[in-house]
């Protein structure tokens, strides 16, 4: 390291990146009331260095200050209004400080800014740490931050980081720093009460009681570290877990479901999990890291690692420590080893048992629950094999049979399927009521089948990936092949097979490529005609293909689709009669009754000609 002093070198100074300047802005003129959070975040990013530097100690020994004592001191200056928060952990070097502070823009920024845009004024401040940006909060109480650090790395050069939070940030070298990060925050007028002792301790206290290193105030060690995880269950207590909860997630409020529990065999394991009562991806705020920690007898070995968990448990929040791993495993074996294989397949089965425990212990919370976090239950069910059928049968579903908002299991259904009954029937629509009054279930209904209503257009696609459950195909209502039983109909009142066919023959010939197929139902009952799509596609999941295309309303190939009529109905045995006395007009009406079909199917995508033709319709049905 060069000895010369840190005043021969000027500083460097440059602009923050854009979205950071806008968070920046949000974070200092923010009426937010608990700026208290800044320590929390400042304390939970020296614990992560500590962390770090903690493990990288394990692997190689022959390094800067391994024989130091890990730990965060943080100094006050009442008159001065200074703050310092210090610790001897990983450190960064110059690069590092431009990536991490300041210039690139880390995925977390933008979905914060949409989130706290909506929030400013005394709102949800509290979740900056979650999303990758908790350094920034510094600014709500200081006019001045200074960042000095020196890494861990051989040859790296101490640098000091200095910022008013305005537009820009300065960067020079800086000798005599020893290994570590130095965070110094000139307080705002308005806040010097962060320079109290009293108020430092009773922050620390509130949110990181649970830091794994000591943290000093003016010297003195401010909380008991302890590793609840290796406790006895019965020592305990909720107000512990709940805290320990908060620490872990940055949530402000209490954990949903807890599950603490602990296994000798297959292997040694001690885990803490907890499901969050708020689902962090709601409203689109992206996609979130996994949430579970890897520890070796209390030793953090990484944080969050992927592929620890299967994705679908992303939700999930807390930690698996594991008397059996290597202290000294580095993160590239931790990919593909045996061992955290095995890990990750104890704990994924005991989560799944304990919260099918739960779903017969109080279902009220399970379908509030379900209502959460089903969406990461129905990933699990198309992306995870290995669990797909405990985890279908945690799935629940609105049905014809149960009462509106009220939900059932798949293995209920099964278990009142009718004699015959070929299937499991399910069918998407945007609610219970648009369901029940188009022409689907109609023919179910009649039959007295039950059918399952998605109201989630995702539904459609886990139904169709499942394909069966417990040996019993699932099929979409919508489908054109639904092999159903007969029932009676009134003798004479029904076209002939023969004119029925004839008829099916002109509807197609009219249609050209608009329409697939025309045929005669056996479905229908009280609708004159429906469609079915005959391909591997559901109409929903036509839709949601339209609806994914970039430009435009996108069409629907008419070749994958069906017509099908109710030789029954009034209405199409006076279109027979029509097509051979006034065929003009019975064109017209087999128009709008496939327009009116592809309406109830969601796949009407333009209606302009078909609100001209209605009017036509209306004017001869009015005599003008
Ligand atoms: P997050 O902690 O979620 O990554 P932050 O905004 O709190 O987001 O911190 C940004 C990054 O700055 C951290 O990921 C880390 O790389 C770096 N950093 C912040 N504080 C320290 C520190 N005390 N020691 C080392 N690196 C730090
Ligand atoms: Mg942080």
């Amino acid at each position: 390291m060069s000895t010369d002093t840190a005043t021969s070198v000027s500083p460097e100074t440059h602009p923050f990146q854009a979205e950071i300047r806008q968070l920046l802005d949000i974070v200092i003129h923010s009426l937010y009331t608990d700026k208290e959070i800044f320590l929390r975040e400042l304390v939970s990013n020296a614990s992560d260095a500590l962390e770090k530097v903690r493990h990288e100690f394990l692997v190689k020994t022959d390094l800067r200050g391994a024989s130091d004592e890990l730990k965060i001191n943080i100094i006050v200056d009442k008159d001065a209004k200074v703050v310092t928060i210090q610790d001897n952990g990983i450190g960064m070097t110059r690069q590092e400080l431009t990536d991490n502070i300041g210039t690139i823009a880390r995925s977390g920024t933008k979905q914060f800014l949409s989130q706290a845009t909506s929030a400013a004024k005394g709102g949800d401040l509290h979740l900056i740490g979650q999303f990758g940006v908790g350094f920034y909060s510094a600014f709500m109480v200081a006019k001045k931050v200074t960042v000095e650090t020196l890494s861990l790395a051989a040859d790296a050069e101490g640098c000091v980081w200095e910022s008013e939070g305005t537009g820009s940030y300065t960067i020079a070298p800086k000798a005599g720093l020893s290994r570590g990060t130095r965070i110094t925050l000139q307080l705002k007028d308005d806040a010097g009460e962060f320079a109290e002792e009293w108020r430092i301790k009773s922050i620390i206290q509130k949110f990181s009681n649970f830091v794994p290193f000591p943290i000093e105030v003016d010297g003195e060690k401010v909380n008991t570290v302890q590793a609840i995880w290796t406790r006895n269950k019965s020592e305990v207590t909720d107000e512990e877990y709940n805290e320990f909860y908060k620490f872990l997630s940055n949530d402000h409020e209490g954990p949903r479901y807890r599950l603490h529990f602990v296994a000798e065999s297959p292997i040694s394991i001690r885990a803490l999990l907890f499901v969050p009562k708020d689902n962090a991806e709601r409203f689109g705020m992206g996609r979130q890291d996994p949430g579970v920690d890897l520890y070796c007898r209390k030793v953090m070995i990484q944080k969050h690692p992927e592929n620890l968990l299967p994705e679908w448990m992303r939700f999930v929040k807390g930690l698996i420590d594991s008397d059996d791993l290597p202290l000294n495993i580095s993160r590239e074996t931790l990919q593909d080893s045996a061992l955290i294989r095995k890990l990750s397949k104890v704990i994924t089965g005991r989560f799944l048992k304990f919260l099918s425990e739960e779903s017969q212990r109080d279902p009220v919370a399970f379908d509030e629950f379900h209502n959460t976090f089903g969406r990461f239950l129905k990933e699990g069910a198309v992306s995870d094999y290995a669990n797909r059928d405990e985890l279908v049968k945690l799935l629940r579903v609105e049905t014809s049979f149960t009462e509106p908002g009220k939900k059932t299991t798949l293995t209920e259904y099964v278990s009142r399927m009718k004699d015959g009954q070929k299937g499991i029937y399910y069918i998407n629509g945007p609610s219970r009521e648009a369901i029940e009054a188009g022409p689907y279930v109609e023919a179910l209904r009649a039959r007295e089948y039950e059918v399952i209503y998605n109201l989630d257009q995702i539904d459609d696609f886990v139904f169709d990936h499942l394909n069966e459950f417990e040996g019993k195909p699932l099929l979409s209502a919508d489908k054109g092949d639904l092999d159903l039983p007969p029932i009676d109909v009134k003798e004479g009142e029904e076209l002939s097979g023969e004119d029925a066919g004839a008829l099916c023959g002109w509807m197609k010939s009219h249609f050209g490529d608009r329409i697939g197929t025309v045929r005669a139902s056996k479905r229908l009952v009280n609708n004159p005609g429906l469609i079915v799509t005959e391909g591997h596609f559901t109409a929903t999941m036509q839709r949601l293909m339209a609806a994914m295309k970039q430009s435009g309303p996108a069409e629907t190939d008419g070749k994958s689709l069906t017509l099908e009529i109710n030789p029954r109905h009034a209405l199409i045995r006076k279109i027979n009669d029509l097509r051979v006395n006034d065929e003009a007009f019975a064109g017209q009406l087999a128009d709008q009754l496939a327009d009116n079909a592809m309406l109830a199917a969601g796949l009407l995508t333009d209606p302009r000609a078909m609100v001209e033709r209605l009017n036509k319709l209306l004017s001869k049905a009015a005599g003008v």
